[in-house]
C-alpha cells in the first residue's frame, strides 16, 4: 500500500488498523457486513468461495464481504484453515464524518469462544512452549472452558506426540528454534507465534506451581492470551500440573492405529470412542475423551474409576439420572462466555434452566447406595442465590441481543415496570387515536405508521384525500403516488413519551443485564467446579451403562507381570460382526510370535489386546470374561499399513520409522505390537529385519510383545529364545477353500495359505493353479537354507553400535541454529543436553 494519502479515509482507516494485525485478515464492519479488502479479501474469497468484487476508495481496491449476521460460519471456516481474523467493530454512532472503528476481537484457532464455532463435545485448546533444562515444558488451555493444564520435560517426540493427541491447532513459542519442530509445525497447518517475555507474572493462576520454568511456560501463555485475545479471562481455572511420567505413554500413531477417537475410514462407527460415549452433556463427553486418550500408570487412580463405574451401575435411579442430564446445557463454556463478556441473557437463562435442575440432581443422586456417590453427592452446591435471582429476573425467551430489551420478567425492577407501563398505555393510546380519527374524518381505511424519519403519521389513500379539513391540524409530511402521510401535535407528543419509554427501558434493561453478567462472574469458580462434577458423573454413569450394555467387566491390576485375558474381545469389532472371544495368557517378557492366514484376525487380536490394555489403565472396564493386567508404562504398535504418501514415506519407510520409536524408548515394562514388520520389502531382507527386531526385544528390551507374521519361518525363534512362544490363528482349508475359524491357539500354524486367500478374492483359477505349482518348487529349493539362515548367530555386537539417545543428542547438537539462540537461551540448551546425557547414563 504505497502511498496512504491516495485512498479514501476510510481505506487509510483500514490500512491503519490492518498495519496492527498485519498477519491477520481484518473484518472491517461496514453497517451489516463485515468487509475485507485488498489482500486479505483475495485470501478470504477463494477460502470461502465467496465472489471478489473492487471498491472505488480514491483508487480500485479488491473486496469481498460477508453478511454480520451469518459471519460465524464464515469464521469458523477460516479459523479452521488456520488464519487469525481481527473483527473491527464500530465504535462510535454513525454521524458526521467517518465512524471509529476498532479491533475490540482476535479470533485464532486456539482463541474461539463463541457458540456455533467451537465443537461442543471436544477441547479446544492453545499451547505454549518453552525449553528448559529438564526438556520442553508445555502449557495448554482452552478459553472456552477455562481449563489449563502444564506439563515439563518432554523430549520433542513427546512434545510432538502431545500436541497431535491434544490436537492443538495454535501454539506459542518462546526461546526455542527446534527446526524439526517448525517443520512438523508446517507439516500440520499448526498457528506458530514467537512471543517473548521478561518474566513470570503475578498471578494466582500460576501461584502453585513447582518450577521457575513451569511457571515461566504458563506465564508466556497467560500473557499472550489476555494481550492478543481481548477478551476478559478471569474465568481461567488455576494451572494444573501433569506429571508425564503418571500417564502410560501412548505415541499418536497409536491413536491413529487403533481408532481411539477418530476413525481412519471417515466411518465414526469404527473408532472406540464412538460405541463408548453414551454421555448425555457436552462437559462429559469432553471429559471422557481426555480420558480415553491419557491412560494412567498409577493403579490407586485407577481403581478409584472402577469404583466410581461400580457405583453407577445400580438400574432404578439412573433414568432419572439420565433424564436429568440430557437436559443440562454445558456449563463451562456457559461461564466461559459470561466470563469474558461474549455472554448475552440467553447464556443466563440456559445457566438458570440447568441450576434448576440440580436439587432434583442430589436428590436422585442420594437414592443411590454407596459412600462415593454420598461423597460427590455433597460437593454438588445447589447455587441457590444464584438461581432465584436469575430466576426472578429473566425471561425465559430472551432474545440474543442484548441491546434492544425483552430480556427481564415484569415485576423485577420498578422502573422498568413504569417505562413498559408507558409504552403500553402509549399503544392503548394510538389504538383510540385511530379510532377516533377515523370517526372525525369518515375515511374507513386510515391508517397510522411508523418509520425512522418521521416517526408516526397518519397516512390516506388519494382518493380520500379532499375529507382531509384545516380544523383537522393535520401537518402534510409526505406525498405518496397513492396518498399523503400526514402528522399532528398530539400525535407528536404522545410519539415522544413512547419512543423515549422505549429507549429508557432498552438502556436499563441492559444496565440490568451487566448487573446479571456481573452476579454471575462472582460464582464463576464454583459454577466450573459443579461443571466438572457433571462431567464426572455423566462419564461415569455412560461407562457403567456400557458396561451393562456390553457385559464387560472389571480388571484386576496385579504387580507380578502376568496377563491373563479370558474370552477377550476386540470392542468395536464385536459391535459389527459375530466375535469369537479369545484368550491371551501371557508371561512377564515374553514375546509372542503369531501366524495365520491373512484375514484370519492375527491384527484384530492384536488390537483387542491394545485396546482392552488402554481401556484398563484409563479406568474403564473391559470386555472380556475376566481380566488381570499388569500396569505397563507405554504401548507402541506398528499396526496396519498406513502409508504416509502426503508425508512422502513409503510404507517400508513408515513401518520402520514406528518400529525404530518402539525399539528406542520400550522398556521392559511396556507393551510392544507388531504386526507383519518386514513385509514391505523384500522377502529376505524382510525376514533378517523381523528376525534381528525380535532378537533386540528379546534381549535388551524385555518387554512383552506380540509380533504377527506370514513368514512363519520365524516360528523356529521359539526353540532358540527363553521367552518367545508361537501363537496361531487356526483356519481350516476344504476343498480349495479358506474357512477362518477367528481362534487363536498356543504353536505355530503350518503354512500361510496366501494363495488360498487368493483365491477367495476370486483370482483366476489359471493363476491360482500355476501359484501351487510354483509353490511347490519354491518350498523344496528354499528348505535348505532356510534351516540355516534362521539360526544365523548373532555376529553383530550391538553395543558398538551408537546408541539411540546418544545419536538424539548428537543430532540435536548439529541441529542447533546458533546464530538464532540468545547467550541465555544457549545456557539453557546446553544444560538440558547436558541432562539427557547424565540421564542416559543413569538408564545404562
Ligand atoms: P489379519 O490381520 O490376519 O489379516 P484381520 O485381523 O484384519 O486379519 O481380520 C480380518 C477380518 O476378520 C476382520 O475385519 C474381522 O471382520 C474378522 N475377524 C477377525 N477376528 C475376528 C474374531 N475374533 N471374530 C470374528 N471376526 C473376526
Amino acid at each position: 500500500m504505497e502511498d496512504k494519502e491516495l485512498y479514501t479515509p476510510m481505506m487509510q482507516q483500514y490500512i491503519n488498523i490492518k498495519q496492527d494485525y498485519a498477519d491477520a485478515i481484518v473484518f472491517f464492519r461496514l453497517g451489516d457486513f463485515y468487509e475485507m479488502f485488498f489482500d486479505g479479501a483475495i485470501v478470504a474469497s477463494k477460502v470461502l468461495e465467496i465472489t471478489l468484487t473492487s471498491k472505488d476508495a480514491g483508487k480500485k481496491v479488491p473486496m469481498c464481504g460477508i453478511p454480520y449476521h451469518a459471519s460465524k460460519v464464515y469464521i469458523q471456516r477460516l479459523v479452521s484453515k488456520g488464519f487469525k481474523i481481527a473483527i473491527a467493530e464500530q465504535v462510535s454512532l454513525p454521524g458526521k464524518g467517518l465512524v471509529e472503528r476498532e479491533v475490540i476481537k482476535l479470533i485464532t484457532p486456539g482463541m474461539i469462544i463463541d457458540e456455533g464455532i467451537l465443537n461442543a463435545n471436544e477441547y479446544n485448546f492453545i499451547g505454549s512452549i518453552i525449553l528448559s533444562e529438564h526438556g520442553y515444558v508445555l502449557s495448554y488451555a482452552d478459553i472456552s472452558t477455562g481449563d489449563t493444564f502444564v506439563i515439563d520435560g518432554l523430549s520433542r517426540v513427546e512434545i510432538i506426540d502431545e500436541i497431535k493427541n491434544l490436537k492443538l491447532k495454535e501454539v506459542i513459542l518462546s526461546n526455542t528454534s527446534d527446526q524439526q519442530l517448525m517443520n512438523f509445525f508446517k507439516s500440520e497447518s499448526i498457528l506458530v507465534t514467537e512471543y517473548k517475555i521478561e518474566d513470570e507474572i503475578h498471578s494466582k493462576l500460576i501461584q502453585s506451581l513447582s518450577s521457575k520454568e513451569v511457571k515461566l511456560s504458563a506465564s508466556l501463555l497467560l500473557d499472550y492470551l489476555t494481550r492478543e485475545s481481548k477478551l476478559e479471562l478471569s474465568h481461567l481455572m488455576p494451572f494444573k500440573e501433569l506429571t508425564f511420567k503418571s500417564y502410560m505413554h501412548i505415541d499418536h500413531q497409536v491413536f491413529e492405529h487403533l481408532e481411539l477417537i477418530e476413525s481412519n475410514s471417515k466411518n465414526p462407527k469404527s473408532s472406540l470412542i464412538y460405541w463408548l460415549d453414551q454421555t448425555l452433556t457436552a462437559m462429559g463427553s469432553r471429559l471422557l475423551k481426555y480420558t480415553v486418550t491419557h491412560p494412567l500408570k498409577d493403579a490407586t487412580l485407577i481403581e478409584y474409576r472402577y469404583d466410581m463405574i461400580e457405583s453407577f451401575k445400580p438400574f432404578e435411579p439412573r433414568n432419572q439420572l439420565e433424564s436429568l442430564l440430557d437436559q443440562m446445557y454445558d456449563i463451562n463454556r456457559l461461564v466461559g462466555r459470561i466470563a469474558s463478556n461474549n455472554g448475552n441473557a440467553k447464556d443466563l437463562v440456559q445457566l438458570k434452566n440447568t441450576l434448576s435442575l440440580i436439587p432434583e440432581l442430589k436428590n436422585v443422586l442420594s437414592m443411590y447406595p454407596g459412600n462415593l456417590i454420598l461423597e460427590l453427592n455433597k460437593e454438588i452446591d445447589t447455587h441457590e442465590t444464584l438461581y432465584e435471582k436469575l430466576q426472578l429476573a429473566l425471561k425465559d425467551d430472551a432474545p440474543l441481543s442484548i441491546k434492544e430489551g425483552g430480556m427481564i420478567k415484569d415485576g423485577y425492577h420498578h422502573e422498568l415496570d413504569e417505562l413498559r407501563e408507558i409504552a403500553l398505555h402509549g399503544e392503548d393510546w394510538l389504538e383510540n387515536f385511530l379510532e377516533t380519527e377515523r370517526e372525525k374524518t369518515g375515511i374507513k381505511n386510515l391508517k397510522i405508521g411508523y418509520n425512522r424519519v418521521f416517526g408516526y403519521y397518519i397516512e390516506v389513500s388519494k382518493g380520500n384525500i379532499p375529507l382531509i379539513q384545516d380544523e383537522f391540524g393535520y401537518i402534510r409530511k409526505q406525498t405518496l403516488t397513492n396518498g399523503e402521510r400526514y402528522i399532528t401535535e398530539s400525535l407528536k407528543v404522545v410519539e415522544q413519551k413512547l419512543l423515549t419509554s422505549k429507549e429508557r427501558a432498552d438502556k436499563l434493561e441492559y444496565e440490568l443485564f451487566v448487573e446479571l453478567k456481573e452476579f454471575t462472574k462472582g460464582f464463576v469458580e464454583s459454577l466450573q467446579k459443579l461443571s466438572y462434577l457433571i462431567a464426572q458423573m455423566d462419564m461415569y454413569l455412560a461407562l457403567a451403562k456400557v458396561t451393562d450394555l456390553y457385559h464387560y467387566v472389571r480388571p484386576k491390576l496385579n504387580l507380578n507381570g502376568f496377563v491373563e485375558i479370558e474370552s477377550g474381545r476386540h470392542p468395536v469389532v464385536e459391535r459389527h460382526v459375530e466375535f469369537i472371544s479369545n484368550h491371551i495368557t501371557m508371561k512377564p517378557h515374553e514375546i509372542f510370535i503369531l501366524t495365520g492366514p491373512n484375514m484370519s484376525g492375527k491384527s484384530t487380536y492384536m488390537r483387542m489386546f491394545a485396546l482392552i490394555v488402554i481401556m484398563a489403565q484409563s479406568g474403564i472396564y473391559v470386555p472380556a470374561n475376566r481380566a488381570s493386567l499388569p500396569i505397563y508404562d507405554a504401548i507402541f504398535t506398528r499396526i496396519g499399513s498406513s502409508d504416509d504418501i502426503s508425508g512422502g514415506k513409503s510404507t517400508f519407510m513408515v513401518e520402520m520409522v514406528e518400529a525404530n520409536e518402539a525399539l528406542t524408548k520400550a522398556t521392559k515394562n511396556s507393551l510392544i505390537l507388531f504386526d507383519e514388520i518386514g513385509r514391505g520389502t523384500a522377502t529376505y531382507d524382510g525376514l533378517a529385519l523381523a528376525q534381528g527386531m525380535i532378537e533386540y526385544i528379546h534381549k535388551h528390551i524385555q518387554a512383552q510383545t506380540m509380533f504377527s507374521t506370514h513368514y512363519h519361518e520365524l516360528t523356529q525363534l521359539s526353540e532358540k529364545f527363553e521367552h518367545i512362544t508361537n501363537l496361531h490363528v487356526k483356519a481350516k482349508e476344504e476343498k480349495d477353500h479358506m474357512v477362518f475359524l477367528h481362534q487363536v491357539e498356543r504353536g505355530a500354524s503350518d503354512k500361510s495359505y496366501g494363495i488360498q486367500v487368493a483365491a477367495l478374492a476370486h483370482l483366476p483359477e489359471a493363476i491360482i493353479k500355476r501359484s501351487k505349482q510354483i509353490l511347490k518348487v519354491l518350498e523344496k529349493e528354499s528348505s535348505k537354507l532356510e534351516n540355516n539362515l534362521f539360526m544365523f548367530e548373532e555376529k553383530v555386537e550391538l553395543e558398538h553400535i551408537i546408541p539411540k539417545d546418544i545419536q538424539n543428542i548428537l543430532d540435536d547438537l548439529t541441529l542447533i541454529d546458533l546464530d538464532k539462540l540468545t547467550p541465555i537461551d544457549a545456557l539453557i540448551k546446553l544444560k538440558y543436553i547436558q541432562n539427557q546425557i547424565k540421564q542416559t547414563k543413569k538408564d545404562s
